[in-house]
């Protein structure tokens, strides 16, 4: 348990800053608009982390993720998040919806750079305020489950560092489950023995490696903390 503690203390400190990168950028956005530019180039770079080694960006490096994992967990309700939030067809209709939104709202404004920028601020600030919305009625990780940059990431990043559990050394308690912070369930690919998870929404975040009493989770890389 002592892993867990330093491995999650480690993990909190870097989302904290993060998130204070965060709320500082978001309120500068609205004083200077190419900050808002940053919103494609940080998709960009999570679905490029995401494809090349899974589902990293969403553990730390993604500010909004870390805003929601800090902030948004002190006033989170801390439910389950429904499961038809996690199915394709509904990750598919909020990509489509997100990006054409982007596609339409860029052309209508181009060439004012400016108002570009401005565009992708309001972005910013819609998809946090439901981010938080969600975070408070259910869980503070609710969007990061259909999140554009989470559903490429868990698509094409699948198979990528994954963990494996020893299912002789699993006795089924569940910690792995409750440390979670995308409330996944890795004791449930007991069955599936030393082959390779096929969890294609883990964050990467070892936690869950940490916390197992047993030791019966291991990644076939080290944790990307
Ligand atoms: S914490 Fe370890 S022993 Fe417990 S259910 Fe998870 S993998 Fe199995
Ligand atoms: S399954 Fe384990 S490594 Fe993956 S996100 Fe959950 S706690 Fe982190």
């Amino acid at each position: 348990m002592e892993d867990y503690k330093a491995l999650s203390k480690l993990r909190h400190r870097k989302q904290l800053f993060m998130s204070a990168i965060f709320i500082l950028l978001l309120g500068a956005g609205r004083f200077f608009p190419v900050i808002g530019y940053l919103v494609p180039v940080c998709m960009v770079l999570g679905i490029y982390l995401g494809i090349s080694r899974g589902r990293i960006w969403c553990n730390y490096f993604c500010p909004r993720g870390s805003f929601l994992d800090t902030a948004g967990k002190a006033v989170s309700l801390g439910r389950k998040i429904p499961s038809f939030l996690k199915r394709t067809p509904f990750r598919i209709a909020v990509l489509l919806f997100m990006f054409s939104m982007m596609a339409l709202q860029v052309a209508s404004r181009w060439p004012d750079f400016r108002s570009i920028g401005f565009f992708f601020i309001n972005m910013l600030s819609a998809v946090t305020l439901v981010g938080i919305i969600l975070a408070l009625f259910i869980h503070q990780r609710t969007w990061c489950t259909f999140c554009p940059v989470a559903s490429f990431s868990s698509w094409f990043g699948r198979g990528r560092n994954p963990m494996k559990i020893d299912s002789s050394l699993c006795v089924e308690c569940r910690l792995c489950s409750r440390v979670c912070p995308l409330q996944l369930e890795p004791y449930r690919f007991k069955s599936e023995g030393l082959r390779d998870m096929k969890e294609k929404d883990c964050l990467k975040c070892g936690l869950c490696i940490a916390a197992c009493p047993k030791k019966a989770l291991s990644q076939t890389r080290n944790p990307e903390v």
